[in-house]
């Protein structure tokens, strides 16, 4: 039986002849946000849109074909809160870059991501090669920098942030970062954190409006109801974090009022006793997109300060607490109409690439939404939210997840992925778990990798040193960075957490995209610097290294500034066996000081480069 509406297409289909590029999906059913329904059709695909919804293969088409079986076809997940530089586990940084993440994405079927903070010049140039069609991955969407006041919250974390300390500013800020065409605008507001620098209202209003005059979407990041209001009455598009305290009663109807959606990154915040514990721990697909080293660092006995405390009033119970309060907030704002999106704040603590969007919508429904409210959050809510055509009607993108099992009887089911189809093609995804291999290769043109005459930390290669710090692991090191005068000076006070090291690294990608990079055609690094004290570690981060003990050379302290030529032989792993040296996977170069007492450390280095023997 042909319905009223779909005779149209199929008269078309019957006149025309399958384009090149047809595909058509046959035998599925299709889960669909909108009506909430499951019913038995096919899919005709053109280039990377639907162009019809059918109840049966239309007669005398003539393209390509592909039996779904019966499975489940929704469109592809969106995650509208990631950091994509990578993974963040119990034992340290995972640097993916945001290419290889987004592949991670793709297998796991997510179709598409928001990135909520990300080296803007990084992340907009990859973004923007994507839409000219260059990569084979998860869709990009970017926020690019955060804007945050002056030594406010975000400036810690060794990314470039834009700073704004006065309305003036931060309309000047807005309309600068307007030319890159960020998605959205992203803004940390933290008016009543104790210790925590934050722009005030005015500024805030005055950036929330800017944004607005420019047709920009905004996301705050908050973590009090004071934020939740002040925010919801200035007009941001989203918010981004629920506070860990019970919903006030006015809440829910102000953000209803004024339309805030609210993106609560329920994995983000609960991910880390989770991932450790079944079902979690053992999910096939959670095994498939993590890698070996985290996943051994999540499986690994929990030493944080959250989980230790396990007396009465301890502090496992108060993170129970705020995990019931934070479900119920989710549950009465969606029981208000208060739009909930999809997001997990992938890249922090107790979050996997790609994996994490699962557990988040598994937490939605655990809050009290339905399966449909749920697969709604990640697709029809996110894609109406980036002003995307997410759906399984006639002209909404050709991106679909394909599942083995009901994702309406069981959220979990999303996990089940069959197949993923990315712009009208069938995806092949064991290729995406390959780590980029096709983008190395490249000769790295150039020996010289910084000799910090910008006075920035903007490196000679065009890549920025990253400021890694170990609170995520319960440490609170400090440091202090500087480039002068051609110099790099790093003074850092390590202060380890309970049971566990402290540390403070900086980290230089090679590539802007962070892919690996061939130095094959040098011999060793060059290095002018001076330990004043303490012991550093230089390294040299390798895709071929997974378990974080990247080979090593320490440098300990001296009178005067000295050269050091390292041959890559001179480098070798600090506490596991040895990976043969290829140099043809290199991500970067990292400066690592610390360790598990508290001390002081002292470094400056004036010039890092590769080298090349001479021939005899
Ligand atoms: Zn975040």
């Amino acid at each position: 039986v042909i319905r009223p509406a779909l005779a149209f297409a199929l008269l078309l289909l019957a006149a025309v002849p399958a384009a090149a590029q047809d595909l058509l999906l046959t035998n599925a059913r299709l889960v669909d946000p909108h009506t909430r329904t499951v019913r038995t059709g096919a899919l005709l695909l053109r280039g990377d849109t639907i162009a019809a919804v059918l109840d049966a293969p239309p007669v005398g088409y003539d393209g390509e074909v592909l039996d779904a079986g019966g499975r489940w076809v929704l469109p592809g997940l969106l995650d509208l809160h990631v950091h994509s530089y990578g993974n963040l586990s119990p034992w340290g940084v995972e640097s993916l870059g945001t290419e290889a993440a987004a592949r991670r994405m793709l297998y796991a079927g997510v179709t598409g991501f928001l990135d909520l903070f990300a080296d803007e010049e990084v992340i907009f140039a990859l973004r923007d090669r994507q839409r000219t069609g260059g990569l084979l991955a998860a869709d990009v969407h970017a926020a690019g920098p955060l804007l945050t006041a002056p030594g406010g919250y975000g400036t810690q974390m060794g990314l470039p942030t834009r700073t704004v300390a006065t309305p003036d500013e931060a309309r000047r800020v807005v309309a600068d970062l307007a030319r890159r065409h960020p998605d959205v605008v992203k803004f940390a507001y933290l008016p009543s954190e104790p210790g925590v620098v934050s722009m005030d209202r005015t500024t805030m209003e005055a950036l929330v409006r800017a944004t607005d005059s420019l047709g920009l979407r905004t996301v705050a990041h908050v973590a009090s109801w004071e934020g939740v209001r002040d925010v919801a009455r200035a007009g941001v598009t989203a918010l981004t974090h629920l506070p860990l305290t019970p919903l006030p009663a006015d809440v829910a109807a102000l953000l209803r009022a004024h339309g805030t959606a609210v993106i609560p990154a329920l994995a983000g915040e609960f991910g880390r006793t989770d991932l450790a514990t079944p079902p979690w721990r053992d999910a096939p697909l959670l095994a498939a997109v993590a890698s070996p080293a985290v996943l051994a660092a999540y499986a690994a006995p929990d030493t944080s300060p959250d989980t230790l405390g396990t007396a009465p009033g301890g502090a496992l119970q108060v993170r129970r607490a705020h995990r019931a309060a934070v479900l119920a907030a989710v549950r009465t704002l969606h029981e208000a109409g208060v739009p909930i999106l999809a997001g997990t704040d992938a890249g922090v603590m107790g979050t996997i690439q790609g994996f994490s969007l699962h557990h988040e919508l598994a937490l939605l429904v655990e809050a009290g939404l339905s399966p449909w409210d749920a697969l709604a959050a990640a697709t029809t809510g996110a894609g109406a939210f980036l002003g995307e055509r997410v759906g399984l009607r006639p002209g909404d993108r050709a991106s679909l997840l394909v599942l083995d099992a009901s994702p309406v009887d069981s959220i979990r089911h999303t996990q089940a992925v069959a197949f993923v189809v990315y712009r009208g093609r069938v995806v092949d995804r064991a290729r995406l778990l390959g780590d980029g291999a096709a983008d190395a290769g490249l000769p790295l043109g150039q020996a010289l990798v910084d000799s910090f005459a910008s006075d920035s930390l903007r490196s000679a290669l065009g890549t920025t040193w990253r400021v890694y710090r170990d609170e995520a692991v319960g440490g609170a090191s400090t440091a202090d960075v500087r480039v002068s005068g051609g110099t790099l000076h790093v003074e850092a006070a390590i202060r380890p957490g309970p049971g566990g090291f402290g540390f403070v690294e900086l980290a230089l990608p090679l590539d802007a995209a962070e892919a690996p990079r061939d130095v094959s055609a040098f011999d060793g690094v060059r290095v002018r610097l001076r330990v004043l004290r303490g012991s550093l570690a230089l390294k040299l981060r390798t895709a071929e290294v997974t378990n974080h003990d990247h080979p090593a050379v320490l440098v300990g302290p001296s009178d005067a500034v000295q050269e050091l030529t390292l041959p890559f032989a001179a480098f070798g792993p600090l506490w596991s066996p040895p990976v043969p040296w290829t140099g043809r996977r290199v991500l970067g170069i990292a400066l690592s000081v610390g360790g598990a007492a508290a001390e002081e450390v002292a470094y400056e280095i004036e010039e890092l480069a590769f080298y090349r023997d001479e021939a005899p």
